[in-house]
């Protein structure tokens, strides 16, 4: 639990332009009135987080797979949180991802995940994982799925920069 604590001091929002980091944050999306997605682990290769945000109430929430709290969620969103918002960021722009999340800011005045993070002001509401996860389970059948030359709209998060 010790390598949570704290974590907020390290975590970069900065990120380059173009690239999803599909290894650290395999996915993500909004959907469901949340910006959701699931965290790779910093130190454990076989954990990821399942992390999300609530839209209107900026509520958000992340834990383990097997739905063990996160101990980075003192004070305020941890280091997967900050970590998906900049992957939302990337992949849908910080406007939408604003809008989509109600915050009270111009979207069109967003320009970085940071700057959507600043109106997280929500508080850590516990919710069960599965349910994203189970989302998360159902993608990935079609990464083992057998190669098609047809674009496959499901997969459209799937994005490698
Ligand atoms: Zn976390």
């Amino acid at each position: 639990m010790s390598e949570e604590t704290g974590s907020k001091s390290v975590v970069k929002v900065q990120h380059p332009a173009s690239s999803r980091k599909v290894n650290k944050v395999p996915y993500v999306e909004l959907h469901g009135g949340r910006v959701q997605g699931v965290v790779s682990s910093g130190s454990d290769a076989a954990r990821v987080y399942v992390s999300f945000f609530d839209a209107g109430t900026l509520n958000y929430y992340c834990s383990t797979n097997n739905n063990r709290p996160c101990g980075g969620l003192r004070g305020g969103p941890c280091k997967h949180l900050t970590a998906l918002m900049g992957e939302a960021v990337l992949q849908y722009g910080a406007p939408k991802v604003g809008r989509y999340l109600k915050i009270a800011a111009d979207p069109a005045a967003l320009t970085s995940s940071y700057d959507v993070m600043r109106y997280i002001t929500g508080a850590k509401t516990k919710e069960e994982a599965s349910l994203v996860f189970s989302r998360f389970l159902s993608y990935l059948r079609y990464v083992e799925y057998e190669g098609t030359p047809e674009p496959m709209p499901e997969m459209a998060w799937f994005t490698v920069g």
